[in-house]
């Protein structure tokens, strides 16, 4: 009886809202798809739905469907075909532009709240797979959810973003990095198989073998082709702990050298070899800019002081390396860590080092993310930039941008650090530049309406359009990482040679362009 009044006021909010904006799809009809998951027009639900980290882009969403399987998703589709409405998957909402929305179109919530699922019907949980070593995940699961249930088998994945609360969906639209992508590639180059349901409604497993054209144009694919249901993940024995090293350069051809050497060793034995690298550059201290560190001491503990390493007040670089090991090997760590760190041209006496257990190390920056959450700094907006700078052209990139245009002020951290292109599969979505070696500078910054201690939005917008055009204008063949584009010719631009083929798998899975509209790619055609 309960559940039918819910039904009821359910359908009466929708129908309010249909006739509102003159939507085509009667409320009825959505509720009588009969998905066993829930259709809901709660304010809540439509609010988070609305917007995103990034925190500038907002769109109302018609209706929110949690799903409580494939099928749901299956149904859902299928009728956004026949109604013509838009269908966007939102992971867990960590786009910067409103990738993830869908306006007067319905949002699946596909990350799962597992103490609220536990209620109702959810989608299933994580699946391991000890003798073959993968993991079978909802497309919603959440990274950290992936490691747990991994470990319950000593065993967890190869390839990480820095934050675990994404969707496994959600990276893998895009590629999914951090530092040991030199080494493993991408996520996206560490899935077997996938589930996807396509923007025709279409149920469709695809792999290496299987329906490869989807599978390639999935992975990378912002979405586009179809929704992931589930994503088969290669696994590895977990690591037990991590060294977790920090050392500083004043130079920044010291700084890249090192670090293109210690990338260089992807082929070597495991012992020969960090298993983690990254970076970051360092223009000011405080805990803004370095909210991915949870340390960051001098030996005898005290702050660091950056104006004494850096007197001229020029930027400081940062390597950042880990060494994973299990307890079993803890004798031998160290001096496989001094043999590394020999090579290396750092500034005499700055390394950092911390000892942690792996799991510690892996969901560091939700423990940042606590600490800005506590000083009301999380939920502030987010213009974030993500460029592949090619090796070639990331020296002028530090002259004119870390030393120039930034200014001496950052207001987030900044990080920096090479990979190896062989490690990515160029049959998927996914582009990068064109040399063997190319990098990663994520400018993660965060901005408040005023006041002195964060830049305004509107200052820190015109400097990554001044970043963009000294790019463009100096000829260095940047590629967006997470782009975000206003017109077709700049989105045909970013794909380049790949345009053909990702415009024809659209024409093939999704020809109403019903999915993922809030990539702005192809405007729905109803
Ligand atoms: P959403 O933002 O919800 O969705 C992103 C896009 O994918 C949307 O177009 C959506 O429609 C689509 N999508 C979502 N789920 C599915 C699905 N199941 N099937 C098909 N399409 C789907 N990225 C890195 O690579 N490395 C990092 O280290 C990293 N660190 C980050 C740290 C923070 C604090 C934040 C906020 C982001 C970080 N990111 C990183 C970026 C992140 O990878 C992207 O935001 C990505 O979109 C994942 O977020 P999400 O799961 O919330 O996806």
């Amino acid at each position: 009886m309960v559940t039918k009044l819910l039904l009821a006021a359910t359908a009466m909010a929708i129908c309010r809202l249909m006739v509102t904006v003159g939507l085509p799809l009667a409320p009825a009809e959505l509720l009588r798809l009969g998905v066993d998951g829930n259709i809901s027009v709660d304010a809540s639900d439509m609010e988070a739905a609305a917007v995103d980290f990034g925190g500038t882009s907002r769109a109302e969403p018609l209706a929110v469907l949690h799903p409580a399987s494939t099928e749901d998703v299956v149904k859902l589709v299928k009728a956004a075909n026949g109604k013509g409405f838009t269908v966007s998957a939102r992971g867990h909402g960590h786009s910067i532009n409103g990738q993830a929305q869908a306006e007067n179109g319905v949002v699946i919530e596909m990350s799962v709240r597992r103490r609220e699922a536990e209620k109702r019907t959810s989608p299933p949980r994580p699946r391991v797979n000890e003798r073959e070593r993968y993991v079978d995940v909802w497309g919603g699961e959440l990274w950290i959810e992936v490691l747990r249930a991994a470990l319950e088998y000593g065993l967890a994945p190869k390839s990480w973003t820095d934050y675990l609360y994404l969707s496994v969906g959600g990276t893998l639209s895009n590629a999914g990095i951090s530092g040991q992508a030199f080494n493993h590639g991408p996520q996206i180059t560490n899935v077997h198989q996938l589930d996807v349901v396509t923007g025709r409604g279409e149920l469709m497993t695809c792999s290496d073998k299987e329906n490869q054209e989807l599978f390639h144009a999935v992975l990378g694919g912002l979405g586009q082709f179809g929704i992931i249901t589930r994503a088969r993940i290669a696994l590895e024995p977990a690591p037990h702990r991590v060294r977790w090293i920090r050392a500083l350069y004043s130079n920044f051809s010291e700084f890249t050298e090192d670090q293109e050497y210690l990338i260089s060793l992807h082929g070597e034995a495991a012992s020969k070899k960090f298993d983690y690298v990254e970076g970051f550059v360092i223009v000011e201290e405080g805990l803004i800019n370095n909210w991915r560190s949870s340390f960051f001491f001098s030996p005898r503990g005290h702050p660091l002081n950056i104006s004494s390493l850096a007197p001229d007040g020029g930027v400081l670089y940062c390597l950042e390396i880990a060494k994973n090991y299990l307890q079993s090997s803890a004798d031998t760590v160290d001096q496989e860590i001094e043999a590394l760190m020999k090579k290396l041209n750092f500034i005499a006496g700055s390394i950092f080092s911390t000892d942690l257990s792996y799991v510690d190390f892996l969901d560091r920056v939700h423990k940042a993310e606590l600490k800005l959450r506590s000083k009301g700094l999380w939920d502030v907006p987010h213009p974030w930039l993500n460029l592949f700078v090619p090796k070639s052209r990331i020296a002028d990139f530090d002259r004119v941008v870390f030393k120039g245009i930034l200014g001496n002020k950052s207001s987030g951290p900044i990080l920096i650090y090479p990979m190896n292109r062989k490690k990515f599969d160029d049959q998927m979505s996914l582009v990068t530049p064109e040399e063997d070696i190319f990098y990663l500078v994520a400018l993660l910054r965060s901005a408040l309406k005023g006041g002195d201690e964060l830049p305004t939005l509107a200052y820190l917008n015109n400097q990554n359009s001044q970043i963009l055009e000294f790019c463009y204008g100096a000829h260095i063949n940047i590629k967006h990482y997470l782009p975000h584009y206003g017109t077709r010719h700049e989105w045909m631009d970013h794909f380049g040679e790949k345009w053909i083929q990702f415009h024809k798998m659209k024409m093939e899975y999704d020809p109403q362009h019903v999915l993922a509209t809030g990539q702005r790619i192809f405007p729905p055609l109803f």
